[in-house]
């Protein structure tokens, strides 16, 4: 308030020296007019310096405020400092809440869904690049846009409309390719806030979820309905010694379908629920060669012409039992799909890349090319009598896969009808290590090797 006092003394101060030099100047005969002209003229004088420090203090608002306000003094520097000090805190503050704001903006565009921001009108407020995929739109461009006139489909125009968002709708996206969640909540004053989710994933594991659980149920009930018929049978029925030792090994059969393909689920969920195996635990590949060669000749029971690479001093890291399984698969699957008199070939070889292949070749029925690129599908057959007529459960070749990408590796198939398939196991270098140091060769093959087949 220094300038309160400093103003009133500096105003009476021009009045009693503008009315003493008033009189001065009128003399004796005017001097009470003299005084009153001359006090008149010093507080004019100081309305105009007044106006003049005012106008160059409106001045400096109405520009960009920039520089410093007019450092006057008395009355109107402390206006200037004042207004200027208000200035630069709400100017530091619009800057915290913009920077505030494009914060929020950046979490909610890192947010993996999509948010589109509505105003009362549905225009669009803001939306987020994963809105913008979901629905077709452009950021930038579509901004204040009639959502509705962008968006049309009608599950969404109508849940919009309605304006009951308690649950959220599913639509598919423009391009027909992705299903999504969408959900609205108003907040605000009529605003609303459309929150889009891509659930193709969730669907379609979803549809392989239940596509599994049907197909297991079939698979058994099948087995099932033959044992219980033949239970029925022989609680009715007078058999005759052969009939029954029929009968019951007919059961038998049944029972051993049921427990094959409840070994062969029981591999695949613990192949999905156990970690990866051990880079560091050698397995010597003869052995399993050895064990695949005995369960082929039992299974082929002298039908086929089998050979297997010997002397293989290779060994794989991994796990011995995974190893063994999508080998014995392989090599079980070639005899049962090779008609009689075939021949069945199994190789190890080297690759240039320091990579591991076993080759499992037969001169079966093959396969046509359609199918091959759904083998490894859940209880996926080509032949679907010739595969459960030889015990086949249709997850064999999803075991195999397991095991390969769980080593690192994969399976490739090349097949032709009636010309014989290929299988191959590929492990990656870092899973292969030759025991005897042999010189890597390109196509260095131990054992019995043979061309294979010239399939396309
Ligand atoms: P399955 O238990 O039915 O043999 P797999 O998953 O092992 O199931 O194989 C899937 C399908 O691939 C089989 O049903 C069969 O039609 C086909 N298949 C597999 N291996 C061969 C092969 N070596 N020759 C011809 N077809 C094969």
């Amino acid at each position: 308030m220094s300038w309160l006092l400093q103003r009133i003394a500096v105003t009476l101060i021009a009045m009693v020296v503008g009315g003493v030099l008033g009189m001065l100047v009128a003399g004796t005969a005017a001097s009470t007019s003299g005084a009153l002209l001359g006090a008149t003229i010093a507080l004019g004088g100081m309305a105009l310096r007044d106006t003049l420090r005012g106008y160059r203090l409106i001045t400096w608002l109405r520009g960009s405020q920039e520089g410093q306000a007019p450092r006057d003094a008395g009355l109107w520097g402390e206006l200037g400092y004042r207004i200027e000090r208000s200035v630069r805190q709400l100017e530091q503050r619009a800057a915290l809440e913009r920077e505030q704001l494009t914060q929020f903006l950046s979490a909610i565009e890192a947010s993996p869904n999509g948010v589109m921001l509505l105003d009362a009108g549905d225009q669009i407020e803001w939306c987020n690049s994963h809105a913008a995929d979901h629905f077709g739109l452009d950021p930038q461009r579509d901004r204040r846009q009639r959502v509705t006139n962008l968006v049309r489909a009608p599950t969404f125009v109508s849940y919009l409309q309605a304006g009951r968002f308690d649950d959220a709708v599913q639509l598919a996206d423009p391009r027909g390719q992705r299903s999504l969640s969408v959900l609205v909540r108003s907040y605000g004053d009529g605003l609303k806030l459309v929150l889009s989710h891509d659930i193709t994933e969730r669907e379609r594991s979803e549809a392989m979820r239940r596509d599994f659980v049907a197909n297991v149920s079939h698979e058994i009930r099948t087995p099932l309905t033959v044992l219980a018929g033949f239970i029925e049978t022989m609680t009715n029925l007078t058999l005759t010694e052969p009939e029954r030792k029929r009968v019951l090994v007919l059961m038998m059969q049944q029972a051993d379908r049921m427990g094959t393909l409840v070994a062969d689920l029981l591999t695949l969920a613990q192949l999905e629920g156990s970690p990866r195996p051990n880079a560091d635990r050698w397995v010597p590949l003869a052995p399993l060669l050895a064990q695949a060669a005995i369960d082929a000749k039992l299974l082929s029971a002298g039908r086929h012409a089998l050979t297997f690479a010997s002397n293989v001093e290779a060994q794989i890291a991994g796990a011995p039992n995974e190893l063994l399984s999508a080998l014995t698969n392989l090599v079980n699957n070639a005899v049962r799909y090779t008609p009689s008199g075939g021949r069945i070939d199994v190789t190890w070889k080297l690759l240039a890349d320091g990579a591991g292949e076993i080759a499992v070749v037969d001169t079966g029925l093959g396969i046509a090319r359609e199918h091959l690129p759904r083998l490894t599908e859940r209880f996926y057959r080509v032949d679907g009598s010739r595969s459960r007529d030889t015990g086949g459960t249709g997850l064999g070749l999803s075991i195999v896969k397991h095991v390969m990408q769980r080593h690192g590796g994969e399976l490739a198939i090349r097949s032709e009808p009636g010309q014989g398939s290929t299988f191959r196991l590929v492990f990656p270098a870092a899973r292969v290590r030759d025991v005897a140091a042999a010189p890597v060769e390109p196509t260095l093959a131990v054992g019995i090797v043979r061309e294979e087949p010239a399939l396309p």
